[in-house]
């Protein structure tokens, strides 16, 4: 897998889309590239704290929407 490939599979492995063999894949790259591993640090604290907020209150659109221009970009796998 390339580094595109990983950060989408990253996204996928915190919504805990991913079979043994991605997860797999993923840690074997995360391992060799310190970029990638970084992002997923990123992505991890992240998405924790969206989610702790989301829980308690729906985000206002204009957040939501200025919060997921500043992610690393993405691809809409399963319409965000
Ligand atoms: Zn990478």
């Amino acid at each position: 897998m390339d580094c595109d490939q990983i950060l989408q599979t990253i996204y996928l492995s915190f919504d805990g889309e991913m079979d043994g063999n991605g997860l797999d894949s993923l840690e074997a790259h995360l391992a060799t590239c310190s970029p990638c591993a970084r992002r997923r640090q990123f992505a991890g604290r992240f998405l924790l704290m969206f989610r702790k907020r989301a829980a308690r209150m729906e985000a206002p659109p204009e957040l939501r929407r200025r919060i997921l221009q500043a992610l690393p970009h993405r691809q809409q796998v399963h319409g965000a």
